[in-house]
């Protein structure tokens, strides 16, 4: 392709070269030059033809002429022999009538055999010639001698006249050798003979030269300027003499017969040169011109591809989320339209997951945002790898993924999307040098029996993942029909929450925690419950996180604080007065700059020691916002208030930030207690924690003790504290004073060094 277009792009440029029109233009001046040349020659040829023949004529016309003139002359001689006693009157008459025929003759003269003249006619201006002896010469006298010998005619030739000027006698012998008397001789002048010829005609047309033995012997001239570059010599036939016609012709007659065709042509093919050169001028203006438009409209055209593309690029990222490269939730939420669409008309199901990345906000704030996009980023790259025509990832912003399954025939190829979806977190995600295990919480609608719009599908499978997260993280669930009514119930809660605290709603439930050292209870925590008027003892993970969303938390942790410092102060002066309450705090709590100062008041007021409340602050918490953390967690400690973190061990494998805070306790979680003694990595994390925290001078309690083997393990591993069912549920006061006063006992725990 390339080769011949490159052949067509020189081709043109050596077109469009200012050397073409001049080229062109030379080339017709050769052609011009070649044909004019040509008919110069043709139109030479024709006037040198022309010039012979006139020269001939001219020749022939003289023969003639001297022909008839020799023949009258022999006549008149054969007479003067016939006659010879002829009177000269006679003589004279018939020379007149001679003279009179021919009218050309200067003179008749009787030439007597001695060469003289003796007779005349007329005598008028010949007088002077009586008598000459006109063998003037050796020649002459010679050429006389022959003629009078053989009875031939001589003609002398052109001579000087006796008479004066040039002329020419033609002898024509009376009689032959011995016999001969004389000669009758005719005279001419030169000028005359040529009055025989047609004079005025040749005279303007020609300077007629009379050669005698090739030498100029008479010319006569013409008025007009002659050409030298033509002439025409022809031989006169005429007795005894050398005699040849040479034509000179006038530059008119030679205008004449050359005709104008070779300047014509010249001019013309000249002409249609400048015309062709002048054309082709114009055709490359044009052609240039041309190309300078084809120039314009490809730079314009380049233009528009531009502008198409940067549209183009402007329209994906419209549809794409600049950090994570997937669909953006506008483009996804337009797509599942489409693909409820197909799925409608196919009789198909599809499938939405709604992916939530766990505790992501709380690594975002607490690691930078800079960590929380590389997360997304590398999160997006694996999510990715599993769309397909059928699939497709977008990210909807925040730690929220979208995923979209189409052409669904049986649920289980879901099921199975989400077992891929896990298998993506399986490996931790290394940002920033480290490797952080990251795991995804997932809400899953499909249609048609989840909803029958995007909207719709959308909505529920939130509230699937809202149920999902409520029930636990790195799980997933499928909408039902019961969560919208959960949901409605979750909203009607929220509302009337509004009005529990007014309405003394809350209780403070108490668990023990048991000392390992003394299995004696050395402390309590209060576990907040909700008295709902219609729904009734309510846990508080119904209502904690609807108050940490509305912010309504802020109030209620005040009153817990309030509440426990109140319990407290009741027990102090009784059996329980040694018991330390832990309070928890949620994040948001941590968030009220006035926190520190109402716990003061609140000790203050109810007269407690600061060292016999404690504060629980998941490690999530205490980790967000490490820097105003630590402002109020040491303020809270300069009061002397106890602080533990609770549900330990699910949070961040860094600890380094046990350092730097004044940390009392460790509450190991639940979930590595549950299986503590069945799981090797479990017992193995309990134990490690249990030796780190003590290297750091920290206690630990473990949660969620159900069983004495738990509880044995624990106590083997000189965990500080226990806490769970086993010991005892969460008990509102008045039955914990009584738990108390009856004792708890262990038939079954062991105590082994
Ligand atoms: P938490 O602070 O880790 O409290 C321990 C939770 O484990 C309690 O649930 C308790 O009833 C439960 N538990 C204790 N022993 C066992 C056991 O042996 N087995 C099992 N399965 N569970 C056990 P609860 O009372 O439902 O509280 C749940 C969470 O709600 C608490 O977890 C705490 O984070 C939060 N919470 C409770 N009261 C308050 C409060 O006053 N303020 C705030 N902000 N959060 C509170
Ligand atoms: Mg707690
Ligand atoms: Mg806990």
């Amino acid at each position: 392709m390339s080769q011949p277009n490159s052949l067509n792009r020189s081709l043109v440029t050596v077109l469009l070269s200012p050397a073409v029109p001049v080229i062109i233009f030379l080339i017709f001046l050769v052609i011009a030059g070649g044909l004019k040349y040509g008919i110069g020659r043709q139109d030479n040829a024709h006037v040198n033809d022309s010039l012979a023949t006139a020269a001939n004529a001219l020749a022939r016309e003289l023969e003639q002429n001297f022909r008839d003139h020799l023949s009258a002359l022999q006549r008149m001689a054969g007479r003067r022999e016939a006659q010879p006693g002829l009177p000269e009157s006679a003589w004279r008459k018939d020379a007149r009538q001679y003279l009179e025929d021919f009218g050309t003759y200067q003179a008749i003269e009787w030439v007597d055999r001695n060469n003289l003249i003796r007779w005349v006619e007329p005598m008028d201006g010949n007088r002077s010639v009586l008598g000459y002896n006109v063998a003037f010469s050796l020649q002459r006298k010679q050429a006389l001698e022959r003629a009078a010998q053989t009875g031939q005619l001589d003609i002398s030739g052109a001579i000087e006249l006796r008479q004066g000027g040039s002329g020419l006698v033609i002898y024509a012998p009376i009689g032959r050798g011995t016999s001969n008397a004389g000669f009758i001789a005719g005279v001419f002048r030169m000028g005359k003979l040529i009055d025989f010829l047609d004079a005025p005609r040749i005279r303007n047309a020609f300077r007629v030269v009379i050669l005698q033995s090739g030498d100029p012997a008479y010319q006569l001239n013409t008025s007009g300027r002659l050409s030298t570059r033509y002439a025409a010599t022809v031989p006169v036939d005429l007795p005894t003499i050398d005699w040849a016609i040479r034509l000179e012709p006038t530059q008119r007659w030679v205008r004449e017969h050359l005709g104008a065709s070779a300047w014509v042509t010249f001019f013309t093919v000249l002409l249609m040169g400048v015309l062709v050169s002048l054309s082709v001028l114009l055709v490359q203006l044009v052609l240039r011109r041309n190309q300078a438009l084809l120039r314009t409209r490809n730079e314009l055209q380049q233009e528009i591809d531009q502008r198409i593309s940067a549209q183009s690029d402007l329209a994906r990222l419209e549809s794409t989320d600049p950090l994570t490269g997937l669909a953006n939730r506008r483009f996804f939420m337009e797509d599942l339209a489409h693909t409820i669409g197909v799925a409608d008309r196919q009789l198909r199901q599809a499938g939405l997951i709604m992916v939530d990345l766990d505790r992501f906000q709380m690594l975002n704030d607490t690691l930078g945002h800079q960590f929380g996009d590389e997360l997304l980023i590398r999160v997006s790259q694996r999510l990715s790898r599993l769309s397909d025509e059928r699939v497709m990832v977008a990210y909807s912003g925040g730690d929220e993924f979208l995923i979209c399954q189409q052409q669904v025939d049986d649920i289980d190829e879901v099921i199975n999307l989400l077992g891929q979806i896990q298998q993506a977190f399986i490996e931790p995600f290394e940002i920033q040098g480290q490797r952080h295990s990251i795991t995804a919480t997932m809400g899953v609608a499909i249609y048609p029996q989840s909803g029958l719009d995007a909207d719709m599908l959308l909505r529920h499978a939130d509230i699937a993942l809202y149920r999902a997260k409520d029930s636990g993280r790195n799980t997933y669930q499928f909408y039902t029909e019961g969560m919208q009514n959960r949901e409605v119930m979750r909203l009607q809660l929220d509302k009337d929450l509004n009005s529990a605290l007014s309405n003394h709603e809350f209780v403070l439930y108490f668990q023990p925690q048991l000392d390992l050292a003394t299995m004696q209870i050395g402390s309590v925590e209060a576990l907040i419950r909700w008295q709902h008027p219609q729904r009734g003892l309510l846990p508080p993970g119904e209502f904690i996180p609807l108050a940490e969303e509305s912010g309504r938390i802020t109030d209620i942790g005040r009153w817990v604080v309030q509440a426990a410092c109140r319990q407290l102060a009741d027990w102090r002066d009784g059996p329980l007065n040694h018991l330390r309450v832990a309070v928890n705090l949620s994040g948001r709590e941590l968030d009220d700059e006035g926190l520190v100062d109402h716990i003061q008041e609140a000790l203050t007021r109810n007269n407690v020691p600061a060292d016999c409340l404690e504060v629980e602050l998941t490690e999530e918490i205490f980790i967000a916002n490490l820097e105003r953390n630590l402002d109020q967690l040491s303020r809270l400690t300069e009061l002397g208030v106890h602080l533990s973190i609770d549900d330990f061990g699910v949070g961040y494998s860094s600890l380094a930030y046990l350092r730097d805070f004044p940390v009392d306790l460790l509450k190991i979680d639940r979930s590595f207690i549950t299986r503590v003694t069945e799981r090797h990595d479990d017992a193995v994390i309990t134990r490690a924690v249990i030796n780190l925290a003590h290297n750091l001078g920290i206690q630990v309690t473990a949660e969620g003790i159900e069983t004495e083997a738990q509880l044995n393990f624990l106590k083997n591993h000189r965990c500080d504290m226990a806490q769970g069912y086993l010991i005892s549920h969460p008990l509102p006061a008045k039955d914990l004073e009584k738990l108390l006063a009856r004792g708890i006992t262990f038939e079954d725990v062991t105590n082994t060094p």
